[in-house]
């Protein structure tokens, strides 16, 4: 059983209220980091080897140690919590039901990185969170946890939430900030990276919601014993949302040395496929890792059991691994489709898109067009081919990764369901009535 850090006390009736959270222990984190000094704290967090919890798994501590102090400018933490990425939802669960968690972790942060303003940008899909998370401000704040002096050592913290308007794209770091600003939420160029230029040109540190709650447990425990958990460059735990054909669906918190079998069908956690089907594919890191036939998925190319880390899921690069990303794993059964989900991805990368630079602009509608007519059985083989180089030409092409998350589920879905690709343009009318899944198994 996976050691529990984040949701130990999630089952526990009115633990999202100070009162609840506070009897657990909540708090005493906070307590014992405003008694270190940042830099103490700082190397905790560095200790821990945790890493960012959105996607891109970057080092928290060393990501903090790039803040730029100048003097005099007020410095800002934003707590990225437009958690859009499809199949991803364990911030939300975490921000619905442990809310003081996230508001405890976000005290001890921006106490470290000396920000008395501190943000939550949360996604506007997520309609009933903000009043959640503001009764949890207003809750600390009448005990003395944030606002002017708090616990008398002279710190002060305001901490505001901001609603987004339902942008995917705000999701990226730095449209994240220009959306705070009050502007359209396009990416900005970098450099300058937020942590010398973010909101309003200040340093700002921008971190996942996951990422600022695992602080808690750090401080807690140290960093030392935070580092011991897990494997490898993969330390601590790590909550994963887990959808698509599953008998279980739902947040789990696992400990990255679990195998990705033992994941998918033990009763502790996807509790196996549904309807006792079998496991086609996965995409296990949110709809912009690249997705994985059982085969890979189960196992390495070297036939090792692959993991559920950082370093065993990218095992063998893109042609044969994938990557942890967000943790959102989405799991597909023998009758689903490729080219139909790969289409239904397609479609939401191109209306995601805010259209700054040409290849993500109008390379996302291209293939969501073609992939639309291979899926109608209308397509050619060529259509194939020019659908893998236009994904080739988006890939690092672009400002922001959204284009590259558009293009490695093409790219993928090719690399490893070719098949299913040419079975629909050689069965024009199959493709009408049924999909190759249902088809073929
Ligand atoms: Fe906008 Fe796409 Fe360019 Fe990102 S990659 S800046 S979303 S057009």
């Amino acid at each position: 059983m996976s050691k529990k850090l984040l949701l130990k006390d999630a089952h526990i009736e009115g633990i999202r209220y100070f009162e609840t959270y506070r009897k657990q222990g909540g708090y005493t984190a906070a307590e014992k980091a405003l008694k270190m000094t940042p830099d103490e704290i700082l190397e905790e967090v560095k200790a821990s080897g945790l890493r960012g919890r959105g996607g891109a798994g970057f080092p928290t501590g060393m990501k903090w140690s790039f803040l730029a102090k100048p003097e005099g400018v007020p410095r800002h933490l934003v707590v990225n919590a437009d958690e859009s990425e499809p199949g991803t939802f364990k911030d939300r669960y975490l921000m619905e039901f442990l809310p003081h968690l996230l508001i405890e972790g976000m005290l001890i942060s921006s106490f470290t990185l000396g920000s008395n303003v501190s943000y939550i940008y949360i996604r506007g899909e997520y309609s009933w969170i903000p009043d959640i998370l503001e009764e949890a401000i207003e809750e600390a704040k009448a005990a003395g946890f944030l606002g002017k002096n708090i616990l008398g050592t002279g710190y002060d913290l305001e901490i505001y939430v901001q609603r987004g308007g339902g942008a995917y794209i705000c999701g990226e770091e730095t449209a994240l900030l220009e959306s705070l600003e009050g502007k359209r939420g396009n990416p900005r160029l970098k450099p300058p990276f937020p942590a010398v230029k973010g909101l309003w040109e200040r340093p700002t540190v921008v971190n996942n919601v996951e990422s600022i709650a695992a602080i808690v447990p750090i401080i807690d425990i140290t960093g030392a014993e935070y580092a011991k958990i897990g494997v490898g460059r993969s330390t601590g735990t790590k909550l994963i949302s887990a959808c698509g054909n599953i008998n279980k669906p739902g947040v789990y918190e696992i400990d990255m040395t679990i195998t990705v079998e033992e994941f998918i069908y033990s009763d502790e956690y996807c509790g196996g496929i549904k309807d006792g089907k079998k496991l086609k594919a996965c995409i296990p890191g949110g709809s912009s890792v690249p997705i994985v036939p059982a085969n890979l998925l189960l196992r390495t190319v070297n036939g090792e059991p692959r993991y559920m880390n950082y370093e065993s899921l990218a095992d063998g690069g893109f042609a044969t691994g994938t990557m942890m990303g967000s943790g959102g794993f989405i799991v597909l059964d023998e009758d689903q489709c490729i080219v139909e989900h790969t289409m239904t991805l397609a479609r939401f990368y191109h209306h995601e898109s805010c259209g700054q630079c040409t290849p993500c602009r109008e390379g996302t509608g291209w293939m969501h067009k073609i992939l639309k007519k291979i899926e109608k059985g209308e397509g050619k083989m060529e259509d194939i081919d020019l659908l893998w180089d236009i994904q080739r030409k988006i890939e690092g092409n672009t400002i922001c990764p959204l284009g590259d998350a558009a293009a490695w589920p093409v790219a993928a879905a090719i690399r490893h369901f070719r098949d299913e690709f040419e079975w629909h343009v050689k069965n024009p009318e199959l493709s009408q009535t049924q999909n190759y899944g249902l088809a073929h198994y």
